[in-house]
């Protein structure tokens, strides 16, 4: 029998734990082209939650998760072999190995060879966040040497990699987070140049002091009031990569906020993007963020949460700010 987490009531703020139910359901047999995916590793992104107008109620939740082929009648999917699905929140799934390359719908593909670290790299530093994060500074932010680059959610999945990358291009690096300790490990582990803790401080003066000559690249994972007072602070020409707004989708209703102003007068560059414009590129992000975390160059840290019925928990930890780096739930390891 497969678990599956159904969509029963749409979210109405921060998620509840009714929102979401298990049910069970039977496994047929195989049919030509079919395999077997035995969940080992799911993922918990904010799109879960910044999606969710869109949701159905009554229908399995969407995600990502790292799975063992336990039986196939599909050549490209071999047995005892992991792959990445996008399969919801389920721990058994029976797929076919088709999906639309334009929109990443039930996306799925054999892991590549990771050298030997864990498969369940393929949810984060080598799977999607991992790609947003080399597509998101390498097509969209594009910095020099010497750019002042600022990044929200720095401490996440997506930021703690936008930051390094952007320190392997010479940059100087401001990340910014909700915790102390967060900043701590951003500064001294991944040798960011400065972070704020935007729960804490005084905001716009201790970025006007940090950021002393203007803020060049922006890369915004959060939106709302944090994104308007970095974008005030903005150079000439500055470029803006908006990835995602996570400080508003918990909200009940979106909020207004005025950048405009800034856009304009400073002729910004400020575009959105999602990381699917490069799938068909996709094995290079991975081959790329491999290679840097084999030469030491890209450190990562998941944020583990053991057990399918805690996925709930581990999704609400993630949109609270309780992860370090990737959060994954683990369901059987290797
Ligand atoms: P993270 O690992 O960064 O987890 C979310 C983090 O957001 C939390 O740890 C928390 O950190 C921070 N956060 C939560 N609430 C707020 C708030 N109100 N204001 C500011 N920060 C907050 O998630 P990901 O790295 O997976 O995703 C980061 C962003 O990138 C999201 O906006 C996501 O939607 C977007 N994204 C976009 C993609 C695309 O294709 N465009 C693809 C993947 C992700 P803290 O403790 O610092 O507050």
């Amino acid at each position: 029998k497969a678990q599956v987490y159904i969509y029963s009531n749409p979210f109405d703020g921060f998620p509840k734990p009714g929102d979401l139910t298990i049910i069970e359901e039977d496994l047929r047999p195989l049919l030509d082209g079919e395999y077997l995916a035995e969940a080992h590793y799911l993922s918990v992104d904010p799109y879960m939650r910044g999606y969710a107008p869109g949701f159905k109620v009554g229908t399995p939740l969407i995600g990502g998760q790292v799975a063992l082929i336990r039986e196939s009648k599909n050549p490209n999917f071999p047995e005892g072999k992991y792959c990445f699905g996008q399969f919801g929140w389920r721990s058994y799934t029976i797929a076919n190995g088709v999906y639309d390359r334009s929109t990443a719908v039930n996306m799925q593909y054999v892991l590549p060879d990771f050298k030997g670290l864990s498969p369940s790299l393929g949810l984060g530093v080598l799977g999607m966040p991992g790609n947003t994060a080399y597509f998101g500074v390498e097509e969209i932010c594009r910095p020099k040497v010497g750019d002042t680059v600022v990044i929200t959610g720095a401490a996440g999945a997506v930021g703690s990699h936008v930051g390094q990358i952007a320190k392997l291009k010479g940059c100087n690096v401001i990340g910014i987070t909700g915790s102390d300790d967060k900043g701590k490990w951003l500064c001294n582990e991944l040798k960011f140049d400065s972070f704020i803790n935007y729960k804490t401080q005084d905001f716009k003066k201790t970025l006007k002091q940090i950021a002393q000559d203007g803020v060049d690249c922006y890369f915004d994972n959060v939106g709302g009031e944090i994104s308007s007072i970095i974008i005030n602070q903005m150079n000439s020409f500055g470029k803006i990569a908006v990835c995602g707004s996570i400080s508003a989708y918990n909200e009940k209703q979106a909020k207004a906020s005025v950048i405009q102003g800034p856009v304009t007068l400073q002729q910004l560059r400020m575009e959105g993007f999602l990381v699917t414009r490069w799938n068909n590129r996709w094995g290079e992000g991975i081959n790329k963020n491999l290679q840097w975390v084999q030469e030491g160059k890209i450190k990562y840290r998941e944020t583990i949460t053991d057990g399918f019925e805690n996925m709930f928990q581990a999704f609400t930890d993630m949109l609270k700010g309780v992860n370090y780096g990737k959060s994954i739930v683990r369901v059987k390891s290797l």
